[in-house]
């Protein structure tokens, strides 16, 4: 038998009308705050990856779905979703129309990390991103956005984590000072976490491992003590109107974010009911990240987030399946397409749902699949009613039925 691939999942009906929902909300939250929906390919050229999330980052070395075309191009499926919206932006010289331009995207990401609980290797994201404006407000309206999001689902124990990596390039001088300062505690990490140490130094701040995190809190240096004056400054002015939206957040100043693009004010939200993979959404500002890839000196900040965490910790496990407001039982199989004719005019006058089954099962066990869809009305098509061009109408909640023209139907229903 072939099976789905490990990291994929299917999604049945209750799954998706969960998401289905979420999308709605989602839609609707992004367009009231003035954000568009961008969609872009799944695939792209590697190039745009390994340029701009980073060479040296777990996802490019060793997480990239990626394949050689027939033309002997490299391609990859989209680990993520922000180099592609800076692509698109700078390939429709999108500036030129808007002095900022503010997208959100809802959509799958592929990464072939070791699935667990939260994490997959086709997983969706949501996020945004406006591109043109360098100030402080811009940051605090996309981390109020993030907070926001997680409210209106009913997520209640999130922690926004907050930091600045600086504008100019003090990575550098970081990785190399948080490398001297770690090296003397090699022989305490493993074979993973020493290659790290030595390739990559930053992403030993993501170790999970508890012994090194302690290591790490106590003896790493603080990326924000590298800032400067100027980003300190910027850096107060979001906390600021943070504190004036009655946001809340803590300034972890060792929070360095595992793509190479960020600049200046990073951020993450966290939610406690989540165990291991407690990363619900995560973001910062990109201020090269346009010209790197080839546009102009455009600044721009966003956030990508995590749908099945989003789900996970709404606890929408169990949810019904679909339902319908009226069931048209049929009493004999030939009056199925009748029944049909029927359904498609209640649904275009009325909007509401309609089932007709195709089964031809026994009026019982078409009445026991009304009930478990949920149906508000049974219309039963029998051959005595059909006759006199009548229907039988119940009432699957009160105990009612009626017994009407089918040429009433419509504003029978209309009155009930
Ligand atoms: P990142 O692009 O790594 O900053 O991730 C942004 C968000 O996407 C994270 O906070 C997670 O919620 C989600 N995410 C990232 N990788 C995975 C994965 N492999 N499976 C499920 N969700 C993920």
């Amino acid at each position: 038998m072939i099976k789905n691939i490990k990291g994929t999942k299917d999604l049945l009906p209750n799954a998706t009308l969960n998401i289905q929902d979420i999308e709605r909300h989602l839609n609707v939250f992004m367009n009231i705050h003035g954000y568009g929906e961008i969609r872009t390919p799944i695939f792209e050229a590697t190039e745009l990856f390994s340029r701009s999330v980073g060479e040296h980052t777990d996802i490019v070395n060793k997480e990239m779905y990626t394949w050689i075309d027939q033309n002997d191009q490299s391609l990859t499926l989209r680990p993520e979703m922000t180099a592609s919206v800076v692509r698109a932006y700078i390939q429709k010289q999108l500036w030129k129309i808007e002095p900022i331009s503010k997208f959100y995207y809802i959509g799958p990401s592929f990464r072939r990390e070791r699935p667990q609980k939260g994490r997959l290797r086709q997983f969706h994201q949501f996020g945004i991103e406006a591109l043109g404006s360098p100030n402080p407000e811009q940051d605090a309206e996309i981390i109020s956005m993030a907070y926001n999001i997680y409210k209106m689902f009913g997520i209640n124990n999130l922690t926004i984590k907050i930091n600045s990596l600086g504008s100019e390039n003090i990575r550098e001088k970081y990785s190399n000072d948080l490398k001297e300062s770690l090296i003397k505690f090699k022989n305490k990490f493993n074979e993973s976490e020493i290659n790290r140490l030595e390739k990559n130094p930053l992403r030993i701040l993501d170790s999970k491992n508890k012994d090194t995190q302690k290591i790490v809190g106590n003896n790493a240096p603080n990326i924000f003590d590298y800032i400067s004056n100027k980003d300190n400054e910027h850096f107060n002015k979001v906390t600021n109107i943070l504190d004036e939206l009655k946001i809340p957040y803590t300034h972890d100043q060792k929070l360095v974010r595992g793509l190479d693009y960020y600049t200046k004010t990073v951020f993450e939200l966290i939610s406690s009911d989540l165990g291991g993979q407690d990363a619900l959404c995560g973001g910062g500002r990109y201020d090269n990240l346009v010209q790197e890839l080839g546009g102009q000196n455009i600044p721009a900040i966003g956030f990508a987030a995590g749908m099945e965490r989003l789900i996970l910790a709404m606890n929408l496990e169990n949810n019904e399946n679909i339902s319908t407001d009226i069931y048209i039982i049929n009493v004999e199989s030939i009056y199925i397409p009748k029944a049909m004719q029927l359904a498609d005019l209640l649904r275009k006058e009325l909007g509401v749902a309609v089932y007709v089954d195709s089964l031809r099962r026994s009026i019982k066990s078409q009445m026991r699949h009304a009930n478990k869809m949920n149906a508000k009305f049974s219309v039963i098509f029998d051959v005595e009613n059909l006759k006199q061009n009548k229907i039988f109408i119940k009432n699957m909640n009160e105990n009612k039925q009626d017994t009407i023209l089918i040429d009433n139907i419509i504003s029978y229903f209309e009155s009930e």
